[in-house]
């Protein structure tokens, strides 16, 4: 395969061309339907019309004159984030890991403490700070010495939640639905309890919405569907719709902790970046876009869990507006791959669970194409013996 690429990626046999709305072309010519989403980044859909636009025009007057400048730009974005959010204060990355280092680093800025909560299962990137805290040891391995101060907690565990977030915490990060550990909506009574806790014992409460974020659950962000209230969120995948580029949002009174030269990123925040922003943010503005993600979406349970009914290997489908979670009695990779035979390309989320990102803009008509054949993989392939 390749020869100067370090394997770091376990690539399919499929080598990409080209992508338009939801449907991904490879160059010998196939055409699939996209239930992927770039890994649940392209939320508007490949080349949306506005976005390439927005790129296009910035591209040529110039991609990045350093944060020693003032960015117009990076302001105009800050404004409709703050908008949404209702936190007031943007730092610009340009990755999901990137961005909740810098929460973390915040986090124990402001309070003077060490201690960092998160949960078991959980992903917060790769880089030392966010692997520290991503709470699988399959992602450690062979990386020690990992920093320290770092203590995970059971997911949906509230009495747990409630021991360990102590006057020490600095900080505790969590995903409303957990992605890469296999799609795992928090429960409400979960989640409610882990913001009271940590505003009770003066920990900041981080939420990372690097993959629910940008309208993938039906709310510009899921903590908004469950009434959190987050000192910081952090966001990525979706935010540039493709484009590499974070946000790290907090509330108004931590700006004090992050003064000249505490924290930076050289080309966090360049105009190029913004332009992909400024315009994927005004297409998540538009007004009856979130509608239809929720009614495709209950149009995918709909559909997933008649088959579950049926299916004696399916045993869930979990989730929120376009985050779908179909959890296997069995591993589920001769699903997807039977899945791309028939022209669907998707995910897994751990070894049992198929999970399906698709674009926020997907038609109806071609959702409902890629969702027969989901049924159908999953129906052919059958049950295998234990
Ligand atoms: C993907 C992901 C990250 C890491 O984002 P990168 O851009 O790959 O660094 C962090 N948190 C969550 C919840 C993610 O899904």
């Amino acid at each position: 395969m390749s020869k100067h690429l370090f394997p770091t990626y376990k690539r399919w046999d499929l080598t990409f061309d080209s992508a338009h709305g939801s449907e991904i072309t490879t160059t010998d010519g196939r055409k699939f339907i996209d239930f992927m989403a770039g890994i649940g980044t392209v939320n508007m859909g490949h080349n949306h019309p506005e976005i390439v636009e927005a790129v296009e025009k910035q591209l040529h007057r110039g991609w990045h004159g350093s944060n020693f400048f003032q960015y117009d730009q990076q302001e105009q974005v800050a404004t409709l984030l703050a908008d949404v959010s209702g936190l007031d204060r943007v730092f610009f990355a340009n990755s999901g890991t990137e961005a909740n280092e810098a929460a973390i680093k915040l986090a124990r800025k402001a309070t003077g403490r060490e201690e960092i909560v998160s949960f078991t299962q959980s992903f917060h990137g790769r880089t030392y700070g966010s692997m520290a805290a991503t709470g699988q040891a399959k992602i450690h391995e062979g990386y020690a010495p990992l920093p320290a101060g770092f203590t995970y907690v059971p997911y949906n565990d509230p009495e747990q939640a409630e021991k360990e977030i102590t006057s020490d915490t600095a900080a505790v990060i969590v995903e409303t639905i957990q992605g890469e550990g296999g799609v795992v909506p928090g429960e409400q009574a979960f989640l409610d309890k882990v913001n009271e806790v940590a505003n009770a014992r003066g920990a900041l409460f981080i939420i990372d919405e690097v993959q629910t974020g940008i309208g993938r659950t039906g709310e510009p962000f899921s903590y908004q569907k469950y009434g959190l209230r987050p000192d910081i969120v952090t966001v990525a995948k979706g935010l540039g719709n493709g484009f590499p580029v974070a946000a790290m949002m907090g509330r108004e009174d931590l700006q004090t902790y992050f003064g000249p030269g505490s924290h930076g990123t050289t080309l966090g925040g360049n105009p190029l970046a913004m332009a992909a922003v400024h315009a994927t943010l005004e297409i998540l503005n538009t007004p009856g876009l979130l509608d239809a993600v929720e009614n495709k979406s209950k149009r995918v349970f709909h559909t997933l869990r008649n088959l579950c009914d049926d299916s004696d290997i399916v045993t869930e489908v979990r989730g929120a507006g376009l985050m779908i979670g179909i959890v296997c009695e069995q591993p589920v990779a001769p699903i997807l791959t039977k899945m791309q035979e028939k022209g669907v390309v998707a995910l897994p989320a751990g070894e049992k669970v198929i999970r399906l990102l698709p674009p926020l803009t997907i038609s109806e008509e071609r959702l409902a194409q890629g969702l027969d054949i989901v049924t159908e993989a999953i129906k052919e392939t059958g049950k295998t013996k234990a």
